[in-house]
Order: structure tokens, then sequence, then C-alpha cells
């Protein structure tokens, strides 16, 4: 293309050089694919994957979040998962931004063990995303993250849900009290544990710290993946003990144990 090039414009030419540079001096690469970066952003992760994620925009379950089979021919789809039909939760409802698959599982352990906060910030304009577009139903007045054991979290030196819940209480303009919960028993290895044992290990494992006032507040509970709920229901569970008007549960990634929930 002969000429091409001197009719681009100069900022666009200014923020390509930028981009070259960056990919120069820092040679970054994708945390994710390892190709190298070639754009400047703090986030180690390239478009590319960020737009792999699989957001769950279809018709989901109303509770619990998880993606309802759809019927074909029926006129009126089902508003819950058949777990939700015979189950109560403690919380109201959950809402999750993508599917715990592929390059978000590798995003999320980057979070998880690597203290990006740029990731968490990321992340939390998608769960800002989920409550703009149900406003109403996914209100709350205080925002609070699933907490780690206290041991855990001296070893690790942060909590990846917090990563989510600070940035995202500021874009939501409202307070983040992570001191609301505390987690009393630490997780057991989760590999070890069949479906009802980690339902059982959760079970009272979370409690609010004496004197929180929670009394007539929605609170919105933050963290980075659901798998059975069942750390949200406890969590959720302590919350309504302590006078939680309703508790919403806000995922950035939901994992998908059967494939015929649906999905694929
Ligand atoms: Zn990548
Ligand atoms: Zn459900």
């Amino acid at each position: 293309m002969p000429g091409g090039a001197h009719v681009r414009r100069p900022d666009s030419w200014l923020a390509t050089a930028a981009d070259a540079l960056a990919s120069i001096f820092l040679s970054a690469e994708c945390r994710v694919c390892e190709e190298v970066l070639t754009r400047a952003s703090r986030l180690p992760i390239c478009e590319e994957c960020l737009a792999s994620f699989e957001p769950l925009t279809r018709q989901i379950c109303d509770v619990c979040g998880v993606p309802l089979p759809a019927f074909a021919g029926a006129s009126v789809q089902p508003r819950f998962c058949p777990p939700c039909q015979n189950r109560t939760y403690a919380f109201d409802r959950v809402r999750s931004f993508a599917l715990y698959d592929r390059a978000l599982v590798k995003a999320i352990l980057l979070l998880k063990f690597e203290r990006i906060d740029p990731l968490g910030s990321w992340f939390a304009a998608r769960l800002a995303e989920l409550i703009e577009r149900d406003p109403e139903r996914l209100a709350a007045d205080v925002i609070v993250s699933v907490p780690l054991h206290r041991i855990r979290e001296k070893e690790r030196g942060y909590n990846q849900a917090e990563l989510l819940a600070k940035p995202l209480a500021k874009r939501l303009k409202l307070p983040c009290q992570p001191v609301l919960l505390v987690r009393s028993r630490p997780r057991p290895d989760k590999r070890m544990l069949s479906l009802d044992e980690r339902w059982e290990s959760v079970r009272g494992a979370f409690a609010t710290r004496p004197g929180t006032q929670v009394d007539n507040r929605r609170v919105l509970l933050v963290d980075d993946v659901l798998t059975t709920g069942a750390t949200l229901d406890a969590c959720a569970r302590a919350l309504r003990e302590a006078g939680a008007k309703a508790v919403v549960g806000l995922t950035v990634a939901r994992a998908i144990r059967h494939p015929d929930a649906g999905l694929r």
C-alpha cells in the first residue's frame, strides 16, 4: 500500500509508537497465552484472551445464575434450575461474569497467587456491568468480600476477593467492609472433597464480627469463583443471622459441573 503510512492520524501513530516501544522495552507477554503484548497496558493479558472469556448472558437460573438449558419450541422458559427448585439458599441470588473455563481459569489463578491489582479492577468493571443490567434486583448498601481464614491470608499476603470488592465499591460508590465477615474455620483441601463434603466443610465456617451492624442492610458478597454455591451460602447465612435484609452474591467466574446443565 504505497503512501499509506503518511495519511495516518498523528495521534494513532503516536499510540502505535507507544505500544511498539512498550513491547520492545518491556517485552511483556500475555500471562495467559504467552503471546507478546502489543499495546501498553497495566493489564498483563492480551485482547484476544480477554475476548475469549464466555460471559453468562443467556437465560440463567433466577437464583443461582447457572445457565438454563433451552427447550426447543417451549414458549415459556423455566426460571429456576432443578437444584434451586428443591433447595433454599441463604442468599437471594448470585450472578457471575463468565464461565470458569480455559483463559479465565488462568486469569483467576493470576489474581489468586500473583496479586495483579489491574486485573482485579478489570474484573470489577465487568461485575459493575452485571449490576447495571439488573440494578433493582442486585441493589446493595454495602460490599463484603468472602474472607479467607486469617492463617491463609497471612500466608498469601492478601485476599483475592478483596482485589475485586474494593474497586467494585469505588465504581458503585458503596462502602466496602471486608471486616464484617470472618472465616473462623480454615478450608480443607478442596480436591479431597465430594460435593456433599464441600457443603459440610463450610457449614458454620463463617461468622460476622461481634458488634457488626448489618441490620436491615442489603449486602453484596463478592468472590472470585462460584463452584457449588456452598461458600456463598455459608457467608449469607452468617450475614442473615446478623440481621442482613438481603444478600446478593457476585463472582467473576462460574464453574459448571455438568455439561448437561445446558452449556455445551
Ligand atoms: Zn493472551
Ligand atoms: Zn439455580
